[in-house]
């Protein structure tokens, strides 16, 4: 189908072509140069010390989980409204994901209090998600955090440019983790990135993106080191440069395309008043997002299908996101009380 309105649509011109040609006549393809390059314009661009680039966004945060040691017998917080690899990650390192409700169907994040509520002494972090790539209360949840001893992982999935008070989402937390898969604001078709301040924790995830090894091929090659060691179970998380070429690329045109998104005016003024409840929602009130999902809520009593159908006549593409990670088969026990603590993710769901 050819659709007028797509739910994504893939950004790539001539420049991401020339510099995929130039990776492939280089003759060196995974993890160099065009690597380093890509993470330090991309530490540059979210304002953080470090910024490791990796093959995906649920590396990313399945690194982010295991920098900070969790395991089983760890709690770990997070919204259910949200893509499944959140909480994935969190299950690869043996740890347990505790949901919590959102703020208002206004404001689709997780909720303060509803974190506070969920605290309990085996909580080790707080994992929130920026949905849509409207930004959760950062400053309240850092502060929270500290006073509970919690780490915070932010998966900013959803939110390549957005900030909040001038400091990009994904760099408020200890660890941050970006998406550049082929629906995401910016794209290099698979890849992902972890953001941190920390020395220590970058190291950890550097070295748990490459089998656990001290020193990378690319190292050994430019006479950097001459062997390693193998100091923990790491993994194989490598991004290649073709993918971090098409990153810088990308990461050129960012920030215009979010600002073309925020002032676009089929989304903007009175298409927004009219799909959202109040507004909020969709016009933000904290922050400057990234407009990943422009999300819509209807009334319960409105057929939902019906709509989705009128849309798809008028050439518009639209899509659930997301089901709540808790109404997953594989998921349902994480929320044995989810009409109590999950209510307004339930009525969400229902409105979606
Ligand atoms: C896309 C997405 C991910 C996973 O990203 P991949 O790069 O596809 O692994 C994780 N969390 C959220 C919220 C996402 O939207």
């Amino acid at each position: 189908m050819n659709w007028r309105v797509p739910l994504a649509d893939v950004n790539l011109g001539v420049e991401e072509e020339e510099a995929v040609l130039q990776v492939l006549r280089s003759g060196w393809l995974t993890m160099g140069a065009t690597t380093s390059a890509f993470e330090k314009q991309f530490s540059e661009f979210a304002g953080t010390k470090h910024a490791i680039a990796v093959n995906n966004a649920t590396a990313a945060l399945h690194l982010a989980c295991m920098a900070l040691s969790l395991g089983e017998g760890d709690e770990v917080i997070l919204p259910s409204l949200t893509f499944v690899a959140t909480a994935n990650a969190i299950r690869y390192t043996g740890a347990t994901p505790v949901f919590a409700d959102l703020e208002s169907e206004d404001w689709l994040c997780i909720s303060l209090q509803a974190i506070e509520e969920k605290i309990t002494e085996r909580t080790k972090a707080i994992m929130v998600m920026h949905y849509a790539g409207f930004a959760c209360d950062m400053p309240a949840i850092v502060e929270l955090a500290k006073k509970y001893r919690l780490f915070v992982i932010e998966d900013a999935a959803h939110a390549v440019g957005a900030s909040l008070q001038g400091r990009a989402l994904g760099s408020w937390g200890d660890l941050g983790c970006y998406s550049f898969f082929g629906n995401k604001n910016m794209t290099t078709a698979e890849g992902g990135m972890v953001l941190t301040n920390s020395d220590e924790l970058a190291e950890k995830v550097r070295i748990m993106r490459s089998h656990g090894m001290t020193s990378l091929t690319w190292d050994r090659h430019k006479g950097h080191a001459s062997t390693y060691d193998v100091v923990a179970l790491g993994y194989n998380y490598r991004i290649d440069e073709i993918r971090a070429a098409i990153g810088i690329e990308q990461l050129k045109t960012a920030s215009r395309k979010r600002q073309t998104r925020s002032s676009d005016p089929t989304l903007s003024g009175e298409v927004r008043a009219a799909l959202s409840r109040s507004g909020n929602a969709i016009c933000g009130k904290r922050g400057q997002s990234s407009f990943h999902i422009f999300p819509v809520l209807l009334p319960e009593d409105v057929d939902k299908d019906a709509f989705r159908e009128s849309l798809k006549e008028q050439g518009i593409q639209s899509s659930f996101h997301y089901p709540p990670v808790h109404h997953f088969e594989n998921y349902r026990q994480f929320a044995p009380n989810s009409e109590n603590d999950l209510a307004v993710t339930e009525q969400a769901a229902k409105e979606k």
